[in-house]
């Protein structure tokens, strides 16, 4: 299944936020959006989402959804979002409530996604009992549970230690090697980006317009010889986004004098 975001643009009262956002996410790629903060990516997530409409512009999902899909889209954020009362398995199930499924097939996707993301040792351990990178895995289950189209990635990362980011990269790119899921992710960390996108999408201040979509062919970025490829392309893009974030700084400056 394919997203297609067509003329994205929204005002929150006179504040201009996304202006004439066009993209496409492929099947089975990985879609960073990086840009400044405050520059509209999470808003954009909550478009793609369904949660907001915008002012103009549309959303789309083309083709057939996975086979035995229950939800097209799906949010994994930044603070895991469990619940502390429920075990990683009972957290994993929440999302699979109200689907028409008997109790035997609940079992049988919990048991198959929970194996998938190696945390079948942990099923019956509440969030409390987990470190920061398991909690963030459990949140990634439970996305993958109900089989999306695509996941909408909110800084996954963001509130993790740096050991345990680099461990959860490690995760993700084994998992999209496996699987080939799909997803969009914001973040502001362009390792992240460089290091799991297919495509880089750099918005610029707000109003986030797209100023350059970067494509990253992963065959060849994970062979051990695309490695000066790739901090290459990274510094090209901190220079695109430090230009934008100075260039952010002054007119905010400019504003408040
Ligand atoms: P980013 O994720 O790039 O940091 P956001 O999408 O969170 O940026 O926000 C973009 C801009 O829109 C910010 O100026 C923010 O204050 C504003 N904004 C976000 N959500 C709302 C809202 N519900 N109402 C009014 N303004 C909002």
């Amino acid at each position: 299944m394919d997203l297609l975001l067509r003329g994205v643009s929204h005002m929150y009262g006179d504040t201009q936020v996304l202006r004439d956002i066009d993209l496409a996410v492929g099947e089975g790629e990985i879609v960073c959006i990086i840009g400044p903060s405050g520059c509209g990516k999470s808003t954009l997530l909550r478009f793609i989402g369904g949660l907001e409409r915008p002012d103009a512009g549309e959303v789309l999902l083309a083709g057939a959804p996975p086979a035995g899909s229950l939800n097209p889209l799906t949010y994994v954020f930044q603070d895991f979002a469990l619940l502390p009362w429920r075990t990683v398995e009972g957290n994993v199930s929440l999302v699979l409530e109200d689907h028409g499924l008997s109790a035997a097939e609940r079992r049988g996707i919990i048991d198959d996604v929970l194996a998938r993301t190696s945390l079948s040792d942990f099923k019956t351990a509440l969030p409390r009992q987990l470190s920061g990178g398991m909690k963030q895995r459990v949140a990634i289950a439970r996305a993958l549970s109900v089989r999306p189209a695509v996941m909408l990635m909110d800084e996954p990362l963001s509130a993790l230690d740096s050991q345990t980011r680099e461990l959860l990269m490690d995760d993700l790119v084994g998992l999209w090697q496996r699987e080939r899921f799909t997803a969009c992710y914001v973040t502001h960390n362009l390792a992240e980006a460089v290091r799991l996108g297919h495509k880089i999408v750099v918005l610029s201040r707000r109003p986030g317009r797209i100023r350059e979509i970067v494509e990253i062919d992963r065959d060849l970025a994970d062979r051990q010889q695309a490695d000066a490829k790739l901090d290459a392309i990274q510094r090209d893009l901190w220079q695109l986004l430090r230009d934008e974030a100075r260039a952010a700084d002054r007119e905010l400056a400019d504003d408040t004098v």
